[in-house]
């Protein structure tokens, strides 16, 4: 029996505890229907509609665990709203596009993204544990793309191979944590046997949505490849439950380093208290803030777009009045392709030369002064006032000066 978190919790009260933990159950009872669904929770009109027409479109599937962390009597719960499709993901807006972040257009073999010049997406299923409403990567994720296949693997090892430049895969989705330990196990294998690959990393949202994937052979897989760094996706405090914690932990004791990427979502982390206590659960948890997403204008998602002004505040509260790990970097993916553009609050006030003129996190000025130009010296007092202003050659400084290691 599963420790009820709330009311949806007690539909599945009678699920013996060793198939609830099981992530193989979890995944095959998903809800993915209308009336599955209707069984669980009462919906809302604008869920009715979404639901239904949910079909043909990004999939819904929700995991047991996630249902049981929905508040039943809140429509507006940030955990319900990234799951339940609503009537509002049919409104196209004038800007939304296919492929907002032109990732197509840079795909030289099947499942591979080539942007940056040192590193490469490498999209391996095009399956989730559960469809996030939010989704930027909708145009294929849910669907029957076949990234997964053999042959398509091997073109993007070979595409790797032979590209020298690039040290950096990002493996990602869907959601990796769909495929086998096996299959990890042997595109991890062939990432590792390329001498150019340096750096691996893992996006994977499936220990926040269904935590129960986290499992001993999972890390005896991503360990016996190490360094291979996992990239969490957590939008909200609420996901980091005692269960999420503890998959947390499993990876973080296990030396697997942890980051997390957060969409910056209308209605659900839009408040800079909130965003701020994502933060710090998440340092709490071992798993360091990377990345904050403006959400990317793809089709049917512009109710979870918030103004761009909207994160600059954000960050603004964040900067200089919490801990600095606790502050990552907010970034527009550019539309269309240009890659992630750090956007932050100005604090460069003014520059002149010679100095810049910074504000702080309190709005207090400051001036900071650049070094002096190369032969001229201010020489100062021993009591620290300036004794005279005198302008040297740089021969007559390098002369006066001790050398360091004399
Ligand atoms: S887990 Fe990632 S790829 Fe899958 S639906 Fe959610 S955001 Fe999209």
């Amino acid at each position: 029996m599963i420790n009820a978190a709330n009311s949806l919790a007690e539909h599945w009260k009678d699920v013996p505890e060793s198939d609830w933990e099981d992530w193989h159950w979890q995944i095959k009872n998903r809800v993915m229907t209308y009336d599955g669904l209707k069984e669980v929770i009462k919906l809302t009109p604008a869920e009715e509609i979404g639901v239904k027409r949910s079909k043909g479109r990004l999939l819904m599937a929700i995991t047991p665990y996630w249902l049981s962390l929905i508040d039943e009597m809140r429509p507006t719960c940030p955990i319900r709203k990234q799951a339940i499709p609503t009537a509002e993901e049919f409104d196209v807006s004038a800007f939304d596009m296919e492929d907002p972040c032109g990732e197509d257009k840079d795909s030289p073999v099947p499942g591979l993204v080539h942007r940056y010049p040192d590193r490469v997406l490498l999209l391996v299923t095009e399956k989730c544990a559960m469809y996030c409403r939010h989704c930027t990567r909708r145009r294929i994720v849910g669907s029957e793309a076949h990234l997964t296949s053999p042959q398509n693997f091997e073109k993007a090892y070979e595409y790797i191979r032979n590209n020298h430049r690039v040290r950096d895969v990002l493996i990602s989705g869907g959601d990796p944590l769909m495929l086998p330990d096996e299959t990890l196990d042997d595109i991890l294998k062939n990432l590792r046997a390329i001498p150019n690959v340096e750096f691996i990393r893992l996006g994977t949202r499936m220990p926040v949505t269904v935590p129960m994937r986290v499992t001993e052979s999972l890390i005896a897989v991503l360990k016996k490849y190490s360094p291979v760094w996992v990239s969490l996706h957590f939008n909200h405090p609420k996901e980091l439950t005692k269960r999420c914690r503890k998959a947390c932990d499993m990876l973080a004791d296990a030396g697997i380093p942890l980051g997390s990427q957060t969409v910056l979502l209308k209605g659900i982390n839009d408040r800079p208290s909130t965003m701020r206590r994502l933060m710090h659960e998440l340092l709490k948890a071992r798993v360091r803030p990377y990345y904050i997403y403006q959400c990317d204008p793809a089709r049917g998602i512009s109710h979870f777009r918030t103004p761009i002004a909207t994160g600059i505040n954000i960050m603004e509260k964040m900067r200089g009045h919490t801990s600095g790990y606790a502050v990552p970097t907010y970034v527009v993916d550019a539309p269309g392709g240009g890659g992630k553009i750090p956007v932050a609050p100005n604090y460069v006030i003014s520059q002149a030369k010679g100095s810049f003129t910074l504000r702080n996190y309190a709005g207090q000025m400051f001036t900071y002064h650049e070094p002096v130009e190369e032969g001229e010296v201010v020489r100062v007092s021993h009591q620290g006032k300036h004794a005279k202003k005198d302008v040297k050659t740089a021969e007559t400084k390098t002369a006066e000066t001790k050398p360091a290691a004399a």
